[in-house]
């Protein structure tokens, strides 16, 4: 089902046109508008889910599946040093388009930008991360 305005709906259904490098029943791959890298590529499901909240267990899977597939494929073309595949919910997490993707971004060791993906470290006590621990059992 697609959404009013929302932007890879109207990449998937061809209105906007984008570089796809797959597609299928489920699934279609772009390349992102404004990549971190060379061959930055977004999968994007067909049926719009805003997140990882939203989206059902069989497509996420289904998604990550591809994930590994195309992580095969695109280091094999590019030849990439190493590969992050991320996935942002939410505005805090740095999402800024609400139609679920996963970024497949390939890495350089010589490329400019190394610090796509760094995050400073914050510190927890051991009582703390003992709480933590408790708290997020399932
Ligand atoms: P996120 O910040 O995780 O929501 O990622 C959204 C991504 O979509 C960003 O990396 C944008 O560069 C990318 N993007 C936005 N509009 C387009 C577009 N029309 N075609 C391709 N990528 C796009
Ligand atoms: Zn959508």
């Amino acid at each position: 089902m697609r959404e009013k305005d929302c932007i890879f709906c109207k990449i998937i259904e061809g209105e906007i046109p984008s570089h796809t490098i797959y597609e299928d029943e489920r699934f279609k791959v772009i390349l992102d508008a404004s990549p971190a890298s060379k061959g930055h590529a977004l999968i994007l499901p067909k049926e719009h889910y805003a997140d990882i909240y939203d989206i059902d267990e069989d497509t996420a899977a289904c998604a990550m599946k591809l994930a590994k597939k195309l992580a095969a494929h695109m280091t094999e073309v590019l030849g990439c040093d190493g590969f992050n595949i991320v996935q942002n919910n939410h505005e805090i997490a740095g999402q800024t388009v609400f139609h679920f993707h996963m970024h497949l971004i390939p890495r350089y060791k010589e490329a400019k930008n190394a610090d796509i993906l760094q995050w400073s470290h914050e510190t927890f006590s051991q009582e703390e991360m003992k709480a933590i621990c408790e708290s997020l059992k399932c």
